[in-house]
């Protein structure tokens, strides 16, 4: 812990003004960098800063950390990332160790299986983590109460934004009513309506797939009744594609759905059953979690920085989650940033390394994301039966050769975009 070399806030509401002016800060020239968003991305930031010292205020929509169903798998890059954060362990402690993944044909049950120990050379963790993201939120936000220079606010709702040469203003909406808040810079690590993406007028190019995805999850042990099943299967059938991912002892079922069907009849209990029965056909009904339905996008801001305002995580950059890189590629934005920040601080690099920043994670996520998630998708969608019997008998060949199999491993668990990214100038 850095805390002993953190100059602190004098007091809690340093920083927050209950009226609609800035307030004056304890420290000139220390206002804090402002990050927008308890999730993933947001949370990751603020810790990262926070532990370098920097004054960092992290403003949470949300009363409490919600518990939702959302992202469950940690890339070997990520949690080699999140090392240096002292999260990687805790994560692990409560979630599970992956070594093998596969792609299945479902009317063939055919099984392209990766073995992920053949990159051990590469990470220090050579596996998925199944855990569910809100766990990392937990975590960060708990370690942000060790650092007085650090303070997280919920009920916090940024509604607006604006900059000046020295600073910005973050206008929130509390249970207090209106404050705003004077900072350095802000990050808007606000989601995919992100309000600082919103206010500060970044254009978010891209489009909407016509069909939702339904997540559902359940208690019932699926690899019991599905042959050979892994803790994560990406199952392809031209009538219904599906993803099995299991977490903890949970199993998550993630399914297409068609554009015309209405979300009554798509979140009913009777069409979740049926959808499951499809899957593992059983006596009885199945014990049902979470249910959850929501609109699939492909979009990429113009510009992750507009001055004093920056941008990252899904407030940036949203995309399918076949592959699961939406919330990593927001955890690498994250630490990106952060990297960026104590280079500044640290007088090896000026203001333009925040362009920097915009360049290899904006030009990652257009290039490598964006073309990956979509290939992902045409591919578990395959309609033609002879061009998906190609494809499970090429991925077959490639997974049962430890050196085919390595530039696919070192492509899906993100390694080599991290990399890529990193040699942008
Ligand atoms: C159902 C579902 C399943 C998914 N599955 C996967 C998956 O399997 N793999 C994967 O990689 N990704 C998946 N994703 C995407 C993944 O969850 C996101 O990429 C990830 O959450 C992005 O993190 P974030 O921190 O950028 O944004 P978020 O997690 O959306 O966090 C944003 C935070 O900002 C807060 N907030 C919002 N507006 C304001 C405001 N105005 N003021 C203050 N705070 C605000 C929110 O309350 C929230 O806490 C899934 C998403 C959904 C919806």
């Amino acid at each position: 812990m850095l805390a002993a070399t953190v100059a602190g806030l004098a007091h809690p509401e340093d920083g927050i003004n209950k009226v609609q002016r800035p307030l004056v800060m304890s420290f000139p020239g220390k206002d804090p960098i402002i990050v927008a968003g308890a999730g993933p991305v947001g949370a990751t930031l603020a810790l990262y800063l926070a532990r370098e010292g920097f004054n960092v205020v992290l403003l949470e929509h949300c009363e409490t950390l919600p518990e939702d169903l959302r992202a469950s798998t940690f890339h070997s890059s990520t949690l080699d990332m999140l090392d240096r954060l002292e999260l990687s362990q805790r994560l692990i402690d409560v979630g599970l160790i992956v070594r093998k993944f596969q792609y299945r044909d479902r009317r063939t049950n055919e099984i392209a299986e990766f073995d992920m120990t053949h990159i051990a050379d590469a990470t220090r963790h050579p596996y998925r983590l199944q855990c569910e993201q809100w766990r990392l939120n937990q975590f960060c936000v708990a370690d942000l109460k060790n650092y007085p220079n650090a303070k997280v606010l919920f009920s916090h709702s940024v509604v607006d934004v604006n900059q000046d040469a020295d600073g910005v203003n973050v206008i929130c909406d509390t249970p207090d009513g209106q404050k705003t808040i004077r900072g350095s810079y802000v990050f808007g690590g606000d989601g995919a309506n992100s309000q600082i993406r919103q206010k500060s007028g970044f254009d978010f190019e891209g489009f909407t797939w016509p069909e939702k995805f339904l997540v559902i999850s359940t208690t019932y042990p699926l690899d019991k009744y599905l042959p050979r099943l892994s803790a994560v299967n990406y199952i392809s059938d031209p009538e219904e594609w599906c993803v099995l991912l299991r977490c903890n002892n949970m199993w998550r079922v993630l399914i297409p759905t068609k554009p015309e069907d209405t979300n009554e009849k798509l979140l009913s209990e009777e069409w979740v059953q049926d959808r499951l029965q499809h899957i593992a056909p059983k006596q009885g009904d199945f014990v049902v979690g979470h249910r959850t339905l929501y609109n699939v996008h492909q979009r990429v801001a113009s510009t992750y920085r507009k001055g004093r305002v920056l941008i990252g995580g899904d407030a940036a950059h949203i995309n399918n989650p076949l592959g699961g890189m939406g919330m990593n590629g927001g955890i690498h934005d994250a630490i990106n940033l952060a990297e960026k920040f104590i280079a500044i601080r640290d007088g090896k690099a000026d203001d333009s390394a925040l362009d920097l920043y915009d360049r290899q994670r904006r030009i990652t996520a257009q290039k490598f994301v964006q073309d990956q998630s979509i290939k992902n998708k045409k591919q578990i969608e395959e309609k033609d039966p002879d061009a998906q019997r190609k494809m499970q008998a090429e991925m077959m060949r490639i997974a049962a050769d430890p050196v085919l199999s390595r530039p696919v491993l070192l492509k899906t668990s993100m390694i080599e975009v991290v990399r890529d990214s990193y040699q942008i100038t």
